[in-house]
């Protein structure tokens, strides 16, 4: 077989091989395209540019296209100007966007302006932070922490909040370091806040004493006195002791004060003092005159006159109405001030509970600021048996009756209506009468009169004298005199 014997054939292509003169033109050749082509396309640039600053309308923008505000606070408009070929064609400029400030984000304000067929748009972008840092706050000192003695720290007592992401406590970080406690906390937003507190191993809280009798308690004389049971607790100490002070004379009307004081391992004390009134019992045969509704300027100072000429003592259930004098001197004379509401009015009074408190604490306050003396004798305005506050809300009486007895009110209705207040129906005469036939000499009289009538204060005198000639006793109502009640019936 015969043998071939291949040779290798080298190919010499010369348009692959460039001699040097060659590459040279060839290198000049693009080099000049590339550069053609990059000034073509800055003129091109340039050219766009110098057309677009003639021919289309330029806005400006005051304050730059990022504007930051604070969450909450009111965004006002930097300001804005525009023009076309150097005339102001500011008010052509349309704004759309709004920002609210009230949720934290980005807002695009768009600037559109258009003049002879060119139009021009430019963005603002308004950002709303919450650059506010988040409030760390204790119940106790702001400065120390204070743990038991020989114990760990267990609870804590901070709160912390944030004007955007509101209630943050639960995100607070609470460590130990040295003799500091740290707390930390950051918003939503990123804002950090720090918080030290220095860590004392020291008891400052007094214990907590609550009693189980009533407090004010009221007895009668001749009543039997027990001490409040109570219970106690101390944030460190176990074993808290009571110590009582303070004497209380059931033989004698008056008001006493029986003090509770516990004391824990520390020396921090509490003190709770019990007020405890002794009442007179019912004292047969007097005669309580009282008056409602006053004072009035022309028949209250009458009144006071008389009942001064008399030597008689009185109790005045005042309103919001009339002059101070007249309280002020029925008071300096020797009479009592009770309460009757400021308003009088029944669609207030009787509507609710804290309607009633609220009006009686105007009266209250009058009182107390031409007496110098708080009062805590009432009279409810149509009487604890009253009708009319049903219209106003149901069961109220019931409510109110309890309820001013556990403020430590006394009210006062009446026994003898000398029905002075029915629309002028009666004369002095009349009222008199009315007056003088209930008087009794086996119970105490209470008597309601107003000392805004007239007749009122033209039937007092003969009333005082009838009282005197057959044996009765006048006084004012204090606040140990038992209180006359009627049937509630709302
Ligand atoms: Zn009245």
């Amino acid at each position: 077989m015969r043998k071939y014997k291949y040779r290798k054939i080298h190919y010499h292509t010369p348009y692959f091989k460039l001699n040097s003169l060659q590459k040279k033109r060839s290198f000049d050749f693009y080099f000049k395209k590339i550069n053609s082509c990059i000034l073509y396309l800055v003129l091109g640039f340039c050219l766009f540019a110098c057309y677009q600053m003639i021919a289309f309308p330029r806005i400006y923008l005051d304050g730059g296209n990022f504007v930051k505000v604070d969450y909450l606070s009111s965004y006002h408009e930097p300001g804005f100007a525009s023009s076309y070929l150097g005339n102001d064609i500011t008010s052509k400029v349309k704004v759309h966007g709004e920002v609210d400030t009230s949720i934290v984000g980005e807002y695009p304000i768009t600037y559109q302006v258009s003049s002879h067929g060119f139009s021009t748009i430019k963005t603002r972008v308004v950002k709303v932070v919450d650059s506010k840092k988040p409030k760390i706050e204790f119940t106790t000192n702001t400065k120390k922490l204070y743990i038991c003695p020989d114990t760990k720290y267990l609870f804590d007592d901070y709160k912390a909040t944030d004007d955007y992401d509101g209630d943050v406590t639960e995100y607070v970080k609470v460590k130990q370091v040295g003799k500091k406690m740290r707390y930390e906390v950051t918003d939503s937003s990123g804002n950090k806040a720090v918080v030290f507190r220095k860590i004392l191993y020291q008891d400052i809280e007094g214990p907590t004493l609550t009693l189980e009798a009533s407090n004010p308690l009221i007895l009668t004389v001749g009543d039997t006195f027990h001490d409040s049971t109570y219970q106690v607790r101390d944030n460190c100490s176990s074993d808290i002791k009571v110590k009582i002070r303070g004497n209380v004379d059931t033989n004698k009307p008056g008001e006493y004060e029986r003090k509770y004081i516990a004391k824990d391992d520390a020396g921090n004390c509490t003190t709770v003092i019990q007020k405890v009134t002794v009442f007179e019992p019912s004292r047969k045969g007097v005669i309580y005159l009282t008056f409602d509704d006053g004072p009035r300027s022309g028949t209250t100072d009458k009144i006071l006159d008389t009942l001064k000429e008399k030597g008689v003592k009185a109790t005045f259930f005042v309103t919001s109405g009339g002059p101070d004098d007249l309280i002020k001197r029925a008071y300096l004379e020797g009479h009592s001030i009770g309460l009757h509401t400021a308003s009088h009015d029944y669609s207030v009074i009787y509507s609710s509970s804290d309607s009633y408190f609220d009006d009686l604490q105007l009266v209250s306050d009058r009182v107390e600021q031409i007496t110098g003396e708080r009062s805590y004798l009432l009279r409810f305005p149509g009487g604890s048996s009253n009708t009319v506050s049903r219209h106003y809300s149901s069961g109220i009486m019931s409510y109110l009756t309890s309820e001013v007895v556990q403020r430590g009110y006394r009210y006062y209705d009446w026994n003898i209506d000398s029905r002075d207040a029915e629309g002028g129906r009666f004369g002095a005469d009349e009222i008199r009468n009315f007056v003088i036939s209930q008087l009794s000499h086996d119970r105490v009289n209470m008597v309601l009169m107003h000392d805004t009538k007239v007749t009122t204060m033209d039937a007092l005198e003969e009333i005082i004298d009838y009282g005197k000639e057959h044996g009765y006793t006048f006084d004012r109502i204090t606040p140990t005199t038992d209180m006359v009640t009627q049937r509630v019936n709302n």
